[in-house]
């Protein structure tokens, strides 16, 4: 099956700008873009990243928000700020050349150092993802979802591929390649799968069975009220939150809080919905509009004065800064329901 499996992937690779040249900063970037983010999402995003930060210095030189901006619409933010904080540390001490060292890098877990080590370095180390897991379930016809089981499974296929002498860039890469385009979740093409004659779940004709079922993530329902300040020249008021472990880094609309000034929304301003996921977390979020007859530049009022952790932009513009689904929501919302002779004091 290696054999063949080798031969497959070298014959028909998918050309991604990450393999042209895989150095450790190129791979590691690339496959935490992956993480949670499919190949066809990634590739635009891989190539703008890297012709803003070609070398992990430039990376590490950058400000946060210009890392985050880069980032913007992949979602996941979390892996934009550990890869900038990652990357000082390698600018400190190097590139790994050990998983201990990789996994101690922030965001780097177990696979993401078995494929580094294994694209970048060619040493042998495993990699256990969704595609992986999923071949390997079907080839063994696997009873569980036992991590460890799966790991060793993908161990042993690279012993047998050292004495075989396959590049373990090609064993593992051609795994997740057969994952991600053979031995699809729904309609397996197993009729052109090169693992066909190994693949004891394909003797069976019991495919879809495997993997066996996970038992479902719950998700949590979250209620968030926001207030959207909008001036005369339609400048929208937006604050760096920090409030929940998803919005570190990013703008959004400030989170309603009670005043004695009342210059925050009132009963009577007009309320938009937005409806958002993160991760497990699906936000319903009320949004107040409350319109300043002023605008942002001359005005006197204390609410006007933006501070280094909020700011005035006008509405078209706010999605051009680090943002999640919530601010991009709300913009549209925004955007839709403002009209210019409907502003009021
Ligand atoms: S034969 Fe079918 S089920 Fe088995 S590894 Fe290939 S595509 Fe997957």
């Amino acid at each position: 099956m290696i054999k063949k499996l080798s031969r497959w992937f070298s014959a028909s690779a998918r050309i991604l700008p990450w393999r042209e040249d895989p150095s450790p900063y190129r791979v590691w970037i690339s496959e935490i873009m992956l993480q949670q983010t499919q190949v066809i999402t990634v590739v635009p995003y891989f190539e703008k990243f890297i012709t803003r930060f070609p070398t992990v210095e430039s990376l590490a030189s950058a400000d946060l928000s210009e890392v985050l901006a880069n980032w913007s619409g992949l979602g996941y933010y979390s892996r934009a700020r550990n890869i900038h904080r990652a990357a000082g540390l390698v600018v400190a001490g190097g590139f790994p050349r050990d998983r201990a060292g990789w996994e101690e890098l922030p965001g780097v877990g177990p696979y993401t150092a078995g494929a580094i080590l294994s694209i970048a370095y060619h040493m042998p180390e495993a990699i256990v993802d969704g595609n992986v897991e999923r071949v390997l379930s079907r080839m063994h016809r696997l009873k569980s979802r036992d991590k460890n089981k799966i790991w060793s499974l993908s161990r042993g296929l690279l012993g047998e591929a050292a004495r075989l002498k396959v590049d373990p860039s090609v064993l593992n890469q051609g795994l997740m390649e057969l994952g991600a385009r053979v031995c699809k979740p729904k309609n397996p093409l197993c009729d052109v799968c090169p693992a066909r004659s190994d693949c004891q779940a394909f003797a069976k004709g019991d495919v879809e069975k495997f993997p066996v079922k996970k038992p479902r993530v719950k998700s949590v329902d979250v209620q968030e009220r926001t207030t959207a300040f909008v001036t005369k020249d339609f400048k929208v008021l937006v604050t760096l939150d920090e409030s929940a472990r998803w919005r570190k880094g990013l703008w959004d609309l400030p989170l309603e809080v009670k005043s004695s000034q009342n210059v925050y929304a009132s009963k009577k301003d007009p309320k938009l919905q937005v409806k958002y996921v993160v991760t497990k977390h699906k936000v319903s979020r009320v949004i107040s509009l409350k319109y300043f007859t002023h605008n942002a530049k001359n005005s006197s009022n204390q609410m006007m004065k933006a501070n280094s952790d909020s700011r005035w932009i006008r509405l078209d513009e706010a999605i051009t800064l680090p943002h999640g689904a919530s601010l991009r929501k709300s913009l549209k919302v925004l955007s839709d329901a403002i009209q210019p002779q409907r502003c009021r004091s």
